[in-house]
């Protein structure tokens, strides 16, 4: 399954207005959307999400960060989407972010990067099931 991949704008995207713009740059990317959800991620769920970072020296500022205020997390179709997707976002540090992507346009920090995208098909996979059903997602209904 190489036509999906997982989305989270997150809170710094979310408080400062981009909910909408971000939403628009995925539309006009021809990504489908098959869910979406606004939630506010617990401590235990960002901590969860992110496992893969634990023990790392950023791993702390970003559960606090992912679980400080509300967030959407999508489910995204396309033709590879995963590189399709880490190519509209762009680079994890902003300021090596290449124009016109939504890390360079939108990101606070390199922490507070605006967006997620998964790094492969597995995680893709994964990260979908953490936080949708396939009942929930449109292609299955
Ligand atoms: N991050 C950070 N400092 C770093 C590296 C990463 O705060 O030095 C944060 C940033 O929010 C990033 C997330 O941790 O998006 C996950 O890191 P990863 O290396 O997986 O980057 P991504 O896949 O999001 O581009
Ligand atoms: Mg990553």
């Amino acid at each position: 399954m190489n036509n999906r991949t997982f989305a989270i704008i997150k809170p710094d995207a979310f408080r400062n207005g981009y909910l909408g713009q971000i939403l628009d740059r995925i539309i006009q990317a021809d990504f489908r959307i098959l869910g979406a959800k606004l939630i506010r991620m617990t401590r235990q769920q960002a901590e969860g999400f992110y496992a893969v970072h634990r023990g790392k020296p950023f791993y702390e500022e970003l559960t606090r960060f992912m679980s400080s205020g509300p967030c959407m997390v999508l489910a995204l179709e396309k033709e590879n989407a995963v590189t399709a997707w880490r190519e509209t976002i762009g680079a994890t540090n902003p300021a090596d972010a290449a124009p016109g992507t939504i890390r360079k346009d939108f990101a606070t920090s390199l922490g507070e990067n605006a967006v997620h995208g998964s790094d492969s098909d597995e995680n893709a996979v994964k990260e979908i099931a953490f936080f949708f059903t396939e009942a929930e997602l449109i292609a299955n209904q």
